[in-house]
């Protein structure tokens, strides 16, 4: 391997410059050539890539979002759209790749590696953590912190006016994110999509809370749930709960944003190396994790089937920290 080129595809997530920035001096460490590919899959296909230096890469590691920025690439999804990608890889002469994105991201570098045979390796970019082969994604932590910070400013609302509020948080079909806060934020009741409740419990609940005479009333819900979103389930149960101001707040993509953790950040740096070291020691057609502190390489066809399972501990914790 001598010229890797890197992207960033799908949703961005914070510690997506980190990892560029550890994939891009990892292959400067092993007097590779490194190469950006602009706006994930759509770049490579419009042939925006660029050869990277040294400078292009500093002072990124704290910064959040992606410097290559992202895209979602219909034409990828085609068989002729990877075919002028490859062509675009074979004129700069790229013999590996690395794609820092989410579950649809690698399934794209899967694909691509089946039909061109160009080394490709993954690093798991996503703020939904719903990717197996890996304990977190780069990402997934400084959204939780993110959530929770806000909603520690929902409770102080909450708390000074009697209200009720129910708070969206992002994660897709996948409760992460929603765990985390619920367990952080000391929520009321957590609904994921992983684990049905039916409306009528979460009425019930909220009526003995109102017995006890609690403070405030945080309900959190992912985004992604069965029952509808928030907005959905304030509706259906207000008239319910008629002595309650009701209030909706959709944390939205102020959860993608901001300077990764300290936790994203090393994450993003360790996998960023290990995706170099992986492709030099020929692991293609992989992502690269870490799991129980160590790095793993799992085929990106493990790493995609279905999504890893909310922690059933985490969910029991959440359960009896909110009754
Ligand atoms: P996030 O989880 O943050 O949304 P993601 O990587 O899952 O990130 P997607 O929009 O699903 O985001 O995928 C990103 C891009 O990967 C798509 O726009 C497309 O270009 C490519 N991709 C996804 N699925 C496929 C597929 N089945 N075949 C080819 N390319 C794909």
């Amino acid at each position: 391997i001598k010229r890797i080129a890197v992207l960033t595809s799908g949703g961005d997530a914070p510690g997506m410059n980190a990892a560029i920035r550890a994939t891009v001096r990892a292959g400067f460490f092993y007097n590779l050539e490194m190469y950006g590919i602009f706006r994930g899959y759509e770049g490579m296909i419009q042939n925006d890539i660029k050869k990277l230096e040294s400078k292009h890469i500093s002072h990124i590691l704290e910064r959040g979002g992606t410097i290559l920025k992202s895209a979602r690439s219909q034409e990828f999804r085609t068989p002729e759209g990877r075919k002028k990608a490859f062509e675009n890889l074979q004129k700069h002469k790229i013999d590996g790749l690395v794609v820092i994105g989410g579950d649809g991201s690698l399934t794209g570098a899967h694909l691509f590696y089946k039909e061109f045979g160009i080394p490709a390796i993954g690093i798991p970019g996503t703020i939904d953590n719903d990717l197996a082969g890996t304990d977190l994604t780069v990402g997934f932590d400084t959204a939780c912190n993110t959530a929770i910070e806000a909603i520690d400013k929902i409770r102080d609302t909450a708390t000074s006016h009697d209200r009720l509020f129910f708070v969206e948080v992002m994660g897709r079909d996948a409760g992460f994110i929603a765990i985390n806060a619920g367990i952080g934020s000391a929520a009321a009741a957590t609904l994921i999509p992983e684990k049905k409740m039916p409306i009528e419990r979460l009425v019930e609940r909220l009526k003995a809370r109102t017995k006890a005479m609690k403070q405030s009333n945080i309900v959190i819900i992912a985004e992604g749930g069965k029952s509808g979103g928030a907005a959905e389930i304030a509706e259906k149960i207000k008239k319910q709960l008629p002595y309650y101001d009701i209030k909706v707040t959709i944390l939205g993509h102020l959860q993608r944003g901001g300077a990764p953790s300290s936790l994203d950040r090393v994450l993003a740096s360790k996998l960023g190396v290990a995706a170099v070291e992986g492709l030099m020691q020929g692991k293609y057609d992989v992502m690269a994790g870490v799991i129980n502190n160590k790095v793993v390489y799992t085929p990106i066809a493990k790493a995609i089937v279905g999504h890893k399972e909310v922690d059933e501990y985490d969910f029991h914790v959440v359960k009896i920290l909110s009754t």
